[in-house]
């Protein structure tokens, strides 16, 4: 066992992570689910990220793009540990800021070993 980590909202881990991605399709929308573990605290985290739905016009979705692109994803680690000082503003994570590296885009994944 690991002593438990304290929530810190400056921590940042900038090397790009690999995480798992799942897409479930709805229609014109696409969902991404990325699951990973939290390098800086250690925990199993999932986050979610949807595409392809036009901005809702109460100033629209922060961070929303229209398709996945090739750029990393950047998300606060989203796990269900209960870290110490977590402020209440903040239901989950450590507090550390993560870099995911992007789903495969479809079409090259044929042949792509890891
Ligand atoms: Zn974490
Ligand atoms: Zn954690």
């Amino acid at each position: 066992m690991t002593p438990p980590i304290e929530y810190d909202p400056d921590a940042v881990h900038t090397p790009v992570l690999t995480f798992r991605w799942v897409v479930r399709r709805n229609g014109d929308d696409a969902q991404y689910e990325a699951s990973g573990t939290c390098p800086v605290c250690t925990c199993p985290m999932t986050r979610t990220w949807t595409f392809g739905q036009a901005p809702v016009a109460k100033g629209g979705f922060f961070g929303r793009r229209e398709e996945p692109g090739a750029e990393p994803y950047y998300t606060v680690c989203q796990c269900r540990t209960l870290h110490m000082n977590r402020p209440a503003s903040e239901p989950q994570g450590c507090g550390a800021l993560l870099a995911i590296a992007p789903p495969p885009s479809p079409g090259q994944s044929a042949g792509a070993t890891p």
